[in-house]
């Protein structure tokens, strides 16, 4: 770690990220340009609709949108959005939320579409006073059930497309605008994680949100696009419940500013580097006992692929789950994305890593993998006991 690192000033440990564009780690490596703009923007004046006007403009270029706005966060935008299909551009309406009173206040979205972020998406729709009418089941939904929760109270439907959403059994997004215009009902995308800046408005949604902080590389920041009248009513929301949301000048010329690198981005380049860092873990394990790799890809088609490591504790001499938890240890932590360890793989996530911590990476799993190989009982907590353990941890904070 370089000595003037701010992590270590700050007494922090110095994490390398092979999770992926994780809240909890940061994020994601701010582009550059980013950096920049938000530092030329941190000491001056501007005026902030202007501003709001020029984010649009740089929007619409990219998405193919109308119009576009920047809030604080995806999640953010939800809220918004829902909000903005409760209201439309009534001022009163709108200093008047969470209260709905006499509002269209139904939100319907699938059962298998409602997951967490880190915070339940249902929520973030409840936060604009909005009422939510799950569609169908956790893993089978279909155009009936759409139509049959439709009501002349709903406000909006809403659609996730993530890796977080069950991956079978869902109503496709094509047939879910369909049925939900067929009703005059709007419909809200969350992309969050989602490179494809253009493909959904393409399909027909009405508006759709992103992370300005993940694979764009911005500061946290999130992404709305849409109609002009239909983002003038998110924007809109700043005279209300968006107020707390709200986006600083350096968040929205940082998204800009990250919006712009994106269409010269070496995206080839960046992908070579990525296999790169795939390749040089792949090596790393080969022949190790109970370890195997494989290159996946990314499970909505992000142009991303990663590193899907199992590990057979007999042979391994530790579990999956073990070795992850123990790679997060030590002075070069290594956090690997392990939302599905209990499964006994892991994935290494090359997406967001400084020249060079591939390499430490690929020493950590050497060393963690070398010392359970020379363990005299294999490495084994049960799994309830590490959960139990996560979830006591919530509550440690902040001593
Ligand atoms: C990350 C994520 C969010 C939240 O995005 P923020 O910009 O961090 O608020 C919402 N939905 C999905 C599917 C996500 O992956």
């Amino acid at each position: 770690m370089p000595v003037d690192d701010i992590r270590s000033h700050l007494g922090l440990r110095p994490v390398i990220n092979v999770s992926g564009t994780m809240t909890s780690l940061g994020a994601s490596i701010v582009v550059p340009a980013a950096v920049e703009a938000v530092s030329g923007i941190l000491t001056e004046f501007v005026e902030i609709a202007d501003l709001h006007r020029k984010a649009s403009t740089v929007i619409a270029e990219l998405t193919g949108a109308e119009a576009g706005f920047i809030t604080a966060s995806c999640s953010a935008a939800i809220s918004l959005a829902v909000a903005a299909s409760m209201t439309g551009p009534d001022l009163a309406a709108i200093e008047r939320l969470p209260d709905a009173t006499g509002l269209k206040d139904e939100v319907v979205i699938q059962s298998g579409h409602m997951v967490s972020y880190g915070a339940p998406i249902e929520q973030a729709i409840r936060l604009a006073g909005a009422k939510v009418v799950p569609v169908g089941q956790a893993t089978s939904a279909s155009a009936y059930q759409l139509a049959g929760a439709i009501t002349e109270r709903t406000a909006a439907a809403v659609y996730v497309v993530s890796h977080h959403v069950v991956e079978y059994g869902q109503i496709p997004l094509k047939i879910f605008v369909e049925g939900a215009h067929a009703r005059g009902v709007p419909v809200i995308v969350d992309a969050a994680s989602e490179y494809d800046l253009t493909g959904l408005l393409a399909s027909g949604a009405d508006l759709v949100l992103h992370s300005g902080h993940k694979f764009l590389g911005g500061p946290t920041s999130g992404i709305v696009a849409g109609s002009k009248a239909r983002v003038r009513d998110v924007y809109l929301q700043n005279r209300g419940i968006g107020r707390g949301m709200k986006v600083g000048k350096e968040g929205i010329v940082g998204a800009l500013a990250a919006l712009q690198a994106w269409k010269t981005r070496d995206h080839d380049g960046i992908r070579k580097r990525e296999r790169r860092a795939l390749d040089c873990w792949a090596e790393a394990l080969e022949g190790r006992p109970g370890v195997t790799v494989a290159i996946v890809p990314d499970p909505t088609s992000n142009p991303l692929d990663r590193l899907k490591v199992s590990v057979a504790a007999a042979d391994a001499r530790i579990t999956a789950w073990d070795l992850a938890d123990r790679l997060a240890t030590g002075s070069r932590p290594v956090i690997v994305r392990d939302h599905e360890v209990e499964h006994g793989y892991f994935f290494l996530d090359p997406c967001n890593l400084h020249p060079d911590e591939e390499l430490v990476v690929a020493f950590r799993l050497a060393e963690e993998l070398d010392a359970a190989s020379m363990s005299n009982a294999i490495i084994a907590t049960p799994l309830t006991e590490r959960l139990m353990a996560r979830e006591a941890a919530i509550l440690n904070w902040p001593d």
